[in-house]
């Protein structure tokens, strides 16, 4: 596959609003969206630095999946996403290289993008997001 870039780095923590402000007030950084992910049950954030961005998730529900992460490992570094070109045939070739997918076919994700998630048992343990930029 051809990854572009490190799309973005996904932070777990409890609380959205107090988060954002160590990145506003301390590293000067705007937050330039916040939108909900049904889907994931989570509020993201979302924060440009330089080429790609910081995406700050706190769950809208006690079962959702970030709240569930944090109850077991506690707040911090949730996934890292990169970008690719193909994200079907990406999730293809991860397949058939035998990797563990969580999502077999695109999903949609924060700001239209189509996201899928590998497995963190195949990748180190870091829970990996491939997604592709809208249009
Ligand atoms: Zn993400």
């Amino acid at each position: 596959m051809k990854i572009q870039k490190i799309e973005h780095i996904g932070i777990a923590v409890k609380d959205l609003k107090k988060s954002i402000r160590f990145y506003e007030e301390v590293l000067g950084v705007q937050c330039y969206k916040m939108e909900e992910v049904e889907d994931q049950q989570v509020t993201t954030a979302f924060f440009k630095i330089g080429d790609t961005k910081i995406e700050l998730l706190e769950s809208t529900s006690p079962e959702g999946p970030i709240a569930k992460f944090i109850e077991k490992r506690g707040e911090g570094i949730h996934h890292i996403a990169y970008a690719v070109d193909d994200l079907p045939g990406a999730l293809r070739e991860a397949e058939s290289k035998g990797l563990r997918l969580i999502d077999r076919e695109p999903r949609e994700g924060a700001e239209n993008f189509r996201i899928a998630f590998l497995h963190p048992k195949s990748t180190n343990g870091v829970l990996t997001e491939l997604c592709e930029k809208p249009g």
